[in-house]
């Protein structure tokens, strides 16, 4: 069967088809691609055509697909069996790992998503703290539990309602939704909620609406403006964690949150999340602290050991590649686009996350992008997608460059776009 007679089926088995929204390429006037491997840079559909992948499955696989060593270790792992439920070496090893390259954390714990990781962080702050309610930015994505499915209320600033059906009211009002960048609206926010609220929450380098570069003083801010409150800083690095250098946007500006969520890379593409931070706080986690957290699933051997080798092999020069590897891809994409109506575009890049997006405007929060966006992402996508180059089927989602995309792969690129 080809994708489209694949996709048909599914729509009668599985909601819209996906077991994830984003995958149903809504709005796109055409059916998801079924994809049937991946090797480097590249992936194939059911119906044989292959692909440049800058979805990358939304970023764990920064050393391509298929990787030899990851598979070489997953495999190993897999012949001892794939989870005991009980404790065992590789999750350990991770542990040890991540804890001794990162700073400022001391702990950290394991779970299978990032959306698990953040719902952790967030029952974690509340239980330190003994408040209730968090701010969030509008423009950040942090999973799909509860409380973070919050969007800014049509009422008064600080109002919020709730993004999804099935979040309630109340668990709405405990997330006071803020505009990225603007550190007057959070302090107001905290002033309005005096001694009531528990942490801010924030993408360090916003990615899931674009990439929302933030100026490193909005950081700095939020730093003050908790310790000034006694309030938790979260920064959710389940994308730019292990991407913006080992240690993400936190060591990267020396701005040290008390909590920080991973996910994506965190696994080499196996399901894995984690929140971490200091002894003072993780321990806070049952089953020493009275804060529950748990899983049947958590720290998996096979899902370990894939993110352990995953990790290890992000020396400083794998980071070199990488972000020579993207501004490569960057520049014989913006060059094609300019000289093939699509000059309305830029790209903007930050080391090895790149946007296309239909404005030549700088962006730094969501009311920002253009009025336009879908209409021409679409016009974009099915332009890439027919030359055999795979974006990720969403105007809001960034591009993943990743070691694999190296200047074979900018080449075959360049030929794909202009042939
Ligand atoms: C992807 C993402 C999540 C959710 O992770 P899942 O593994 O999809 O549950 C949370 N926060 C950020 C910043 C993300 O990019």
């Amino acid at each position: 069967m080809n994708s489209n007679e694949l996709f048909e089926k599914s729509l009668r088995f599985v909601p819209g088809g996906v077991h994830s929204p984003v995958r149903s390429f809504k709005g796109l006037h055409t059916t998801p691609r079924f994809i049937n491997r991946g090797k480097g840079a590249y992936i194939w559909d059911e119906d044989g055509k292959n692909y440049i992948d800058f979805c990358m499955s939304f970023g764990p696989l920064i050393h391509g697909h298929q990787d030899p060593e990851i598979k070489e270790a997953i495999i190993k792992a897999l012949e001892n069996g794939w989870t005991f439920g009980a404790c065992e070496k590789y999750s350990l090893e991770t542990a040890e790992y991540i804890v001794n390259k990162i700073s400022f954390i001391e702990q950290i714990r394991f779970m299978s998503s990032g959306t698990e990781a953040v719902m952790t962080a967030v029952r974690l702050a509340r239980g330190i703290t003994g408040r209730s309610k968090i701010v969030k930015f509008n423009g950040c994505y942090h999973g799909h539990l509860d409380s973070m499915l919050i969007k800014a209320g049509s009422g008064l600033a600080g109002t919020a309602e709730a993004s999804s059906k099935g979040v309630t009211s109340q668990q709405a009002g405990d997330t006071l939704i803020c505009e990225l960048g603007d550190l007057e609206e959070v302090k107001r926010v905290f002033e309005d909620h005096k001694d009531q609220i528990a942490a801010i929450f924030v993408e360090p380098l916003p990615a899931n609406n674009g990439l929302l570069i933030q100026h490193e003083s909005f950081l700095k801010g939020l730093r003050e403006i908790c310790d000034k409150n006694c309030a938790l800083l979260v920064f959710d690095e389940v994308i730019s964690g292990f991407r913006i250098g080992f240690g993400g946007m936190a060591e990267r500006t020396g701005i040290f949150p008390d909590l920080v969520t991973y996910g994506k890379i965190i696994g080499g593409g196996m399901p894995v999340g984690a929140c971490a931070g200091p002894k003072k706080f993780m321990e806070f986690l049952a089953p020493i602290g009275p804060v529950y957290q748990a899983g049947t699933l958590s720290g998996n051997p096979v899902a370990m050991a894939a993110g352990l080798v995953n990790l290890k092999k992000l020396t400083p020069e794998a980071y070199v590649k990488l972000n020579t590897n993207t501004t490569g891809v960057v520049k014989v994409m913006t060059e094609w686009m300019n000289a093939n109506g699509f000059d309305d575009y830029q790209t903007i890049q930050y080391e090895s996350l790149f946007y296309p997006i239909s404005t030549h405007e700088k962006l730094t929060n969501i009311t920002q992008l253009p009025k336009n966006m879908n209409e021409r992402f679409f016009a974009l996508f099915k332009v890439m997608l027919d030359k055999g180059i795979y974006l990720a089927p969403n105007a809001y989602e960034v591009g993943f460059g990743s070691i694999a995309h190296d200047e074979k792969v900018i080449e075959d690129l360049k030929n794909r776009l202009w042939n």
